[in-house]
């Protein structure tokens, strides 16, 4: 999933690399200025988590107030499901596989499909979970091949932290600007230095850009290294078989700024309890639809 193609490489280093060194970064947008506006939050005592601060499935955000507010958890529906079993199971190949272990898929399978798919949706998501899951599995064992070929003298370590440079569902404490003390990033390249976040989904949108962009402000916020790059990876299905895409951006000024306008905009009704309302149109897989419009 997070292994580059040779024409990701040539748009990193020709392009986002060098518009990255040559546009910059505005000081007070990097997340180590958490102390002052515009990173500063304004409600201190309000946190939220990334997914609910990035979300624009509701065009009111009436998702954050019901969530947050109203502790409501809404109704799981396949989309979501599936997005959160995929999740698991590359988090659980590739988090393994980086530490020298791993079980069989079947095994993996038996031991969690009930905690990640209803009854009406064993199959289908069996068949997605074990796609995603050989595809990871299978990139890590070529990307390790290669470098163990190229480094005869480099110990197992030395070999597996350079053929897979990646923290996998890497635990960070956004609190410092105003998200959850329990944030977990689908990847972070640390040799590369790109913040990854895996969709289940065939359409690309531009706010999915959002959840790398608060991603690399936590990152800052936290390590003070500045993090320029973000990749939104796209899984989907067609027929029986996988189509991985990705789609890697600069973390520009005006990704940084959109994304503060959301977190503050989010944080804002669930401080003041302020219910958006309904807006003329609705997502149609939301899980709240039974909430908002039945
Ligand atoms: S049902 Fe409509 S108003 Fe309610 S949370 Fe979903 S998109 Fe928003």
């Amino acid at each position: 999933m997070y292994f580059l193609s040779d024409v990701d490489h040539k748009l990193l280093v020709n392009k986002l690399l060098p518009t990255s060194r040559e546009v910059g970064i505005s000081l007070e947008l990097r997340g180590w200025s958490w102390s002052s506006a515009p990173l500063k939050p304004y409600y201190d005592d309000v946190k939220i988590p990334m997914y609910l601060a990035c979300s624009k499935y509701c065009p009111n955000n009436r998702d954050v107030f019901l969530n947050r507010v109203q502790g409501k958890r809404g109704e799981i529906n396949f989309n979501v499901s599936q997005g959160i079993g995929l999740h698991i199971a590359v988090g659980r190949v590739m988090g393994d596989f980086i530490e020298g272990k791993g079980v069989p898929f079947e095994d993996w399978w038996a031991e969690n499909y009930t905690k990640i798919s209803n009854k009406d949706w064993v199959e289908p998501m069996k068949k997605h979970a074990s796609l995603a899951w050989e595809f990871a599995l299978t990139n890590c064992k070529a990307a390790l091949a290669n470098k163990m070929s190229e480094q005869p003298y480099a110990s197992d370590r030395d070999t597996m932290a350079t053929a897979l440079p990646f923290l996998i569902e890497h635990k960070l404490n956004g609190e410092l600007v105003g998200l959850s003390g329990l944030l977990s990033i689908d990847c972070y390249d640390y040799l590369h230095n790109i913040v990854f976040d895996l969709k289940i989904a065939d359409k690309q949108e531009e706010w999915h850009k959002l959840y790398p962009t608060g991603y690399a402000v936590v990152i800052e916020s936290i390590y003070e290294i500045p993090v320029d790059v973000g990749c939104t990876v796209y899984l989907s299905f067609k027929d029986d078989r996988l189509i991985v895409k990705r789609e890697l951006f600069f973390i520009n000024d005006d990704l940084r700024s959109w994304w503060l306008d959301e977190r503050d905009q989010k944080l804002e009704i669930v401080a003041q309890r302020k219910d958006p309302g309904i807006p003329s149109k609705c997502y149609e897989d939301c899980i709240y639809w039974k909430e908002c419009r039945d």
